[in-house]
């Protein structure tokens, strides 16, 4: 039987952020596991910036009606993809064939990703969708496959799976083979903390240089407060279209497990939380937003969370894509 112990790696390498569940390599169901394909997935639970992974527990240790794992990674409120599985998982049952993938014994032929949302009157966070397109282009690639294996339950099901819900799968699909073969020499620019003109923050924010992952010479921080007190970045943006936003922050304890970076879109601004207590001091992709020309505030970062911990302002890099 096959497993995929590279899995950790290969999400890490796209930038996602991972967090490996004890024995994962080593937690698996009996059975052929051989994927070809990625199978997305929502838990039917209620997540939230307070409890971002609600059914982990049941992904890692199933339930009566079914022995777990139930799936190779769960995806939390944050993005942050939970390693469970590097083999065979409880997630897919029969697959009736659905593009690519062949009718037959789903649990065989894909790695699933169960997504902590409700789907109901819950739908999937933009961290959980950007990490997830990041993820599955990630695994494709290695398996060599293209986005057309990237599927959803409610398409292979045979028993009327309703997941995922409120998500259009040609359009995952079209994301998916976007960040697989992401175009080439494009605008890219950086802006730390420091750098002159392009900054501002209010005298809230203290100055630290205390991690050694910061990016320059320090980063800002500030406590959770329940009031309209960003930090901004300003970029000159070129032209009206699609670009690539990725953050970098120094990773500890005592920072904030949900902190609001807002990017101000062509249709408004977008909020991605990300967790600053873990996988510090690399760019870390909060996704790729349609940005208008010009010269102006285009990222921040909110102190305006729930979570818990010092919100980190350092360093945000934005690229055409
Ligand atoms: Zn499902």
């Amino acid at each position: 039987m096959a497993t995929v112990p590279w899995l950790a790696d290969v999400l890490r390498a796209a930038g996602v952020q991972v967090v490996e569940e004890g024995d994962w390599r080593n937690r698996m169901r009996p059975g052929s596991f051989d994927p070809i394909g990625v199978l997305w997935h929502h838990t039917a639970s209620t997540s939230s910036p307070s409890n971002p992974h609600p059914a982990l527990n049941i992904c890692i240790n199933g339930r009566p009606d079914l022995a777990g794992p139930l799936c190779q990674a769960l995806v939390d409120y944050n993005g942050v993809f939970h390693l469970i599985s590097a083999g065979r998982c409880n997630h897919a049952g029969a697959s009736r064939g659905s593009g690519p993938i062949p009718a037959g014994d789903g649990n065989t032929l894909m790695i699933g990703w169960e997504i902590d949302y409700n789907g109901v009157n819950q739908q999937m966070t933009a961290a959980q969708y950007n990490a997830s397109i990041a993820a599955t282009a990630a695994v494709l690639k290695r398996l060599g496959r293209d986005s057309s294996y990237a599927r959803g339950h409610r398409e292979t099901s045979t028993t009327g799976k309703i997941d995922p819900y409120a998500i259009n799968l040609d359009t995952m699909r079209a994301d998916v083979a976007r960040a697989m073969n992401p175009p080439t020499g494009g605008w890219t620019s950086t802006v730390d903390n420091t750098t002159a003109g392009r900054f501002t923050a209010s005298t809230n924010w203290g100055t630290s240089s205390f991690s050694g992952q910061r990016f320059g010479e320090n980063y800002r921080f500030a406590n959770p407060v329940a009031a309209s007190d960003a930090a901004w970045y300003k970029f000159a943006i070129p032209e009206t279209g699609n670009y690539r936003v990725e953050a970098w922050w120094p990773a500890d304890a005592g920072y904030n497990n949900a902190a609001p970076y807002i990017v101000a879109t062509s249709s408004g601004n977008q909020t991605v939380n990300v967790d600053q207590r873990i996988t510090g001091g690399q760019w870390r992709v909060l996704g790729t937003f349609n940005l208008t020309a010009g010269d102006a505030n285009k990222v921040g970062v909110s102190r305006w969370t729930s979570g818990t911990g010092y919100v980190i302002a350092d360093a945000i890099r934005v690229t055409r894509v």
